[in-house]
């Protein structure tokens, strides 16, 4: 069915219902006070998925299903990134990831699968020219974030200056990866604000998105923020053949790169590695909400390619919610 008259009045209406409010969710997430709890974001976005597949001429190019991100504030300088900075796709059961290992492995002779953590951080572009940190920006819409140089160059483990003991710096690096704020930080910072009368932060994504993106970098200094890369964007003068590849060059140009990232050849690999992570979930100094499967070979990744929001090569498992973090939501936030 692809004539919009097809479409039922009322499966019309709850599209537009849930365009909007998912709009509205995200643009307050991204500020750093989201409204509902991430689960049940995702819920609404399964939905809306389901309507989409169901009746595909909803489908358009400003829907959520279709986007990156929010739209980004004037408070900050807008920057557009060299290449897009895309989401993930997500499985939510042993079945959908079991999907995606089969459609990507129909389509290209996949051998290995890297997995590491999903940081639940913020994401963030950095760019080195000839080794030097020349601009950080935020994700934003994917194509424009927002300038924020100045409070990356505060966080002690991005280096200004690439080493270039081992391998000498590319003429121009691309560098994507997550900011975040370490769990006991995050508890410090809270107790601290308490103290001083002021709101906590409901999580530490919220305290790091608060502390990120302030217009006096002398407060971004004061907060312990730290980032971890995973993955390159733009680059000339580097040759990349994997991802795990791309990881060696990071780490031994200075970049935090971590540690608990593992290769492996077999879907069953991969499930060991995400039933490890959901026994230990907390041993990360960082909160975490899932695993991130990528193929590791770059030439696979781009033939495998991507959609508008999300590249094909790579899934988000993600963990199911801990209550915790729903009661926590109650709590008022700070900015
Ligand atoms: P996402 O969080 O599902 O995943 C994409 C991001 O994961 C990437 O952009 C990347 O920066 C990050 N990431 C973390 N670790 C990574 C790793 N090891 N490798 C690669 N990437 C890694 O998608 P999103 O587009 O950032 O946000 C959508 C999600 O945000 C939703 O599923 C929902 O959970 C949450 N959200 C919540 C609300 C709310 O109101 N609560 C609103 C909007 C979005």
């Amino acid at each position: 069915p692809t004539f919009s008259d097809d479409v039922p009045a009322d499966v019309r209406e709850r599209h537009a219902r849930l365009s909007q409010d998912l709009d509205d969710y995200s643009y307050r997430y991204y500020l750093g006070s989201p409204i509902i709890s991430d689960a049940e974001y995702d819920q609404l976005m399964a939905e809306l998925r389901d309507l989409e597949a169901q009746y595909p001429s909803l489908v358009t190019p400003d829907s959520p299903t279709q986007k990156v991100g929010a739209p980004i504030s004037n408070e900050f300088a807008p920057v557009e990134h060299l290449e897009r900075m895309q989401s993930l796709d997500n499985a939510f059961s042993d079945a959908q990831l079991e999907a995606w290992a089969h459609r990507v492995s129909a389509e290209v002779p996949v051998d290995a699968f890297l997995c590491e953590l999903k940081i639940d951080g913020l994401a963030v572009a950095l760019v080195y020219e000839k080794g030097r940190l020349v601009r950080a920006a935020t994700r934003g819409d994917g194509r424009i974030g927002e300038d924020i140089t100045l409070n990356i160059r505060t966080i002690d483990t991005v280096p200004l200056r690439l080493d270039e003991s081992r391998y000498p710096a590319p003429e121009l690096l691309e560098v994507r990866g997550e900011v975040f704020l370490p769990v006991k930080a995050f508890e410090q910072l809270n107790s601290r604000l308490a103290d001083e009368g002021k709101p906590p932060f409901a999580n530490p994504r919220n305290a790091a998105a608060g502390s990120l993106r302030q217009k006096d970098p002398r407060v971004t200094a004061s907060r312990p923020l730290s980032m971890l890369v995973h993955g390159i964007g733009a680059h000339r003068g580097v040759t990349i053949t994997h991802q795990s590849q791309s990881y060696e060059l990071l780490a031994a140009w200075g970049l935090p790169v971590s540690d608990r990232v593992r290769v492996v050849s077999t879907l069953d690999e991969v499930r060991e590695y995400i039933a490890y992570y959901a026994e230990h979930r907390h041993d990360p100094e960082y909160e975490i909400d899932g695993v991130v499967v990528k193929v590791d070979d770059v030439s696979l990744q781009r033939r495998l390619g991507s959609t508008s929001r999300a590249p094909r090569w790579a899934i988000a498992y993600k963990y199911p919610p801990e209550e915790v973090t729903t009661k926590l939501l109650d709590i008022k936030t700070s900015v």
